[in-house]
């Protein structure tokens, strides 16, 4: 199948006993053996659910891999991706990260004895002088959550293959639309599936996608073990999202493209950070590892903290809130509101600024969207 078509049909046919189009809610905690060890593949929904396997099989056909593991939260996702980890190990990660994963990882994580070194993974020779002997992860998210860094999937895949270290991408952003890391070496693909994939702000998701069944089979063990399943509503709430991922993301790639080329031209605004624009410094590599740029945008205004209160106050369509990837525009103050965790010192140096505003481009009609902003920035 190809990718629009997967969207709608993998991993989906009508249900058995009723033919049913829409996959059926198995809203059930367990199920009734025929006899003892005899069961029909289920016994207890923190374990396997057939709305969640149909999800998983969906998602994983998504990104090109073999094996899906859903969790209740993005976070989660990544949390099962630290205890395959043993105390003693080093990550190499994006310094950019969405700030809720450092967070965790410098407030807990660490606790067990696991260290991390952040580095500016757009320079893939900074990922690789960062390894250390006891490195076993290199964890990268692209474009990050809020700078929009894009990193050579490509070149950081090498680099892991070479020196035997995991590789795992966060590609919530990008959506299996637009990139699908396995195809670059990663073995770990991990997305919010509350962000693009299930896309109207519905649910709290997360999923890690791989190929390698000795992941596979440690991903479910700690699935089933810490048991942070989403519901089955939510799976089948997610299931009828992905069906429009593909025209979603079109849409959203359209209108950011024109809301980043009107945010540039505008004299208010001191910068604009975008992969679709020449301007990004990564625009080449996101050109051809991309196949769209997807709906998020960065700026930073002219008048710094004053202004951009006054801007997210005067929008009347935009709406301000915490979210991203949904068909409604957001706006975010990251220093306030996402990565209010993040130390200030630390936030500075990592390039989050007071200033910075942050849009997810939904799909409402971008005249509509512009407008808004426009008034705003009046
Ligand atoms: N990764 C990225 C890039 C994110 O933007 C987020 C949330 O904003 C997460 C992970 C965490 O996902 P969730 O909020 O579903 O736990």
């Amino acid at each position: 199948m190809k990718f629009d078509t997967k969207v709608v049909r993998a991993g989906i046919s009508p249900d058995p006993s009723t033919g049913a189009i829409v996959p059926p809610i198995y809203q059930s905690a367990t199920y009734v053996l025929e006899e003892v060890g005899k069961d029909k593949g289920y016994d207890y929904t923190r374990a396997s659910n057939p709305t969640r396997e149909i999800l998983e099989n969906n998602l994983a056909s998504l990104d090109g891999g073999k094996y899906g593991i859903c969790f209740s939260s993005g976070m989660a996702a990544v949390d099962s991706v630290m205890k395959i980890l043993k105390a003693g190990d080093h990550v190499v990660c994006s310094d950019d990260v969405y700030g809720g994963v450092s967070r965790m990882y410098n407030n807990l994580i660490v606790n067990y004895n696991i260290s991390f070194s952040y580095v500016n993974s757009s320079d893939p020779q900074k990922v690789e002088d960062a390894i250390l002997d006891n490195t076993r992860l290199i964890w990268i998210e692209t474009p990050t959550n809020p700078l929009l860094k894009v990193t050579d999937l490509d070149a950081v895949g090498k680099i892991a293959k070479k020196h035997g270290i995991l590789y795992g991408v966060d590609s919530t952003f990008s959506t299996p639309s637009l990139l699908r890391p396995l195809e670059y070496g990663a073995d770990i693909t991990m997305h919010s599936t509350t962000k693009y994939l299930s896309g109207h702000n519905q649910i709290i998701g997360g999923v890690l996608i791989t190929n390698n069944d000795e992941l596979n089979e440690k991903f479910k063990f700690i699935q089933k073990s810490v048991g942070a399943v989403p519901s089955p509503f939510d799976c089948w709430l997610t299931l009828l999202g992905i069906k429009t991922l593909s025209l979603r993301m079109q849409r959203h790639c359209e209108n950011a493209q024109a809301i980043a080329q009107f945010l540039e031209d505008h004299p208010q605004v001191e910068k604009v950070t975008y992969p679709g624009l020449p301007s990004h410094p990564q625009y080449d590599i996101a050109k051809t590892q991309m196949e769209g740029y997807s709906g998020m945008i960065s700026m930073e205004l002219k008048g710094g903290i004053p202004a951009g209160i006054s801007l997210m106050n005067s929008l009347n369509l935009c709406s301000l809130a915490e979210s991203l990837g949904a068909v409604e525009t957001m706006i975010t103050h990251p220093a306030t509101m996402t990565h209010a965790d993040v130390p200030k010192d630390e936030r500075l140096a990592r390039g989050l600024t007071d200033g910075l505003v942050r849009l997810s481009v939904g799909i409402e009609d971008k005249l509509d969207i512009i407008e808004d902003l426009s008034q705003a920035l009046e």
